[in-house]
């Protein structure tokens, strides 16, 4: 017998939804994270757009009660990295088996590439507005990116930063209208359009930033105290290559039951291709792989074994 009949892999939104229902279908789950729990709402200031919440509630706090809700119904919790394995999950400390996978491991911030960036993270180049705004009190920040998390993230650093300057390679933002509005009426917030960052320039920590305008060609630099990048992300998909179908932007593609190719094993939340990339969207995928995995663990109880 398997050690645990549906292994979850990540815990963010797709992956603890995936919990709550495997383990009350009394299903032994296990859930394996190896960064934080909530995947990228941990790092949310407010979620204003799950429904229950009318007043919004941080996303720390939520990731919290969703765990609190998957152990409660018997979920167990490890907290490893998974170098690789579908059905038998070997991770740094131990093997496990499990007659169904799901994963759910997310994506990771892409990065602009350019000089300076990674001599600088941590020393005023941040991918995390929420973890990281109050370093910058006071100060002059640019945004780069015009998505939804450039916005949402821009508009939570001006409680902190003087001025949140958003460079955009375009002249119109990609953002849902409702953040545009926000963003556009906030007196701290400014926008350089066109524009691409070149390089991030410093000592000890960023002071300055060449900046170039993709219209004309022409180049700027500007004294700035932090660099904050949203340029969208990359699925952890290296789990899956070679198992299941991937788009060219490295996301699984899955049926609309969460399954793959491979009997047994479901892939949900922002690892696989689909239109929005929400939390809302996320528990949901993680409800329908949970249910799917279960039909899967059912339909294959029930066919009789064959002796002789
Ligand atoms: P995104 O929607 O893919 O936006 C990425 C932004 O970065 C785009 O504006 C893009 O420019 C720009 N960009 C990409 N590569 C770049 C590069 N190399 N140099 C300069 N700019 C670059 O990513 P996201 O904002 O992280 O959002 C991801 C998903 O999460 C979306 O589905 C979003 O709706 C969701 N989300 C929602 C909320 C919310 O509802 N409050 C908050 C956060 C995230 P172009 O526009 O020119 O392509």
């Amino acid at each position: 017998m398997s050690d645990y009949d549906i292994a979850i892999i990540g815990a963010g939104g797709a992956g603890l939804t995936a919990a709550i229902y495997a383990a009350r279908s009394r299903r032994r789950t296990i859930l394996f994270e190896g960064k934080v729990i909530g995947g990228q709402i941990a790092t949310t200031d407010i979620i204003e757009n799950y429904p229950g919440f009318p007043d919004g509630i941080n996303g720390f706090d939520l990731a919290q009660l969703m765990f609190r809700q998957a152990e409660k119904f018997g979920a167990e919790f490890a907290f490893q990295r998974l170098p690789g394995g579908t059905f038998e999950i070997a991770t740094a400390e131990r093997t496990i088996t499990a007659d169904a996978v799901i994963v759910t491991a997310g994506a990771d911030y892409n990065k602009l590439g350019v000089p300076g960036e990674a001599e600088f993270t941590g020393r005023g180049v941040s991918y995390c507005g929420t973890c990281d705004a109050a370093f910058f009190a006071g100060r002059d920040v640019i945004v780069v990116g015009g998505g939804d998390s450039a916005i949402d993230e821009g508009l939570f650093i001006t409680r902190y930063a003087s001025t949140v300057t958003v460079v955009h390679r375009r002249d119109t933002l990609r953002a849902s209208a409702i953040l545009q509005e926000r963003a556009f009426a906030n007196p701290k917030m400014r926008f350089r359009w066109n524009t691409v960052v070149e390089a991030i320039e410093g000592a000890e920590s960023v002071e300055r930033v060449r900046l170039r305008n993709v219209v004309t060609g022409e180049t700027e630099t500007i004294p700035i105290d932090g660099v904050f990048i949203f340029i969208g992300q990359t699925p952890n998909s290296h789990l899956l290559k070679g198992l299941v179908d991937l788009d060219p932007g490295g996301h699984a593609i899955v049926d609309l039951d969460m399954s793959t190719a491979v009997p047994g094993l479901f892939v949900a939340g922002d690892l696989r291709t689909k239109a929005a990339r929400q939390l809302v969207s996320a528990a949901g995928d993680g409800a329908t792989a949970a249910i799917s995995a279960e039909h899967y663990l059912a339909a294959r109880d029930a066919v009789p074994e064959r002796h002789g």
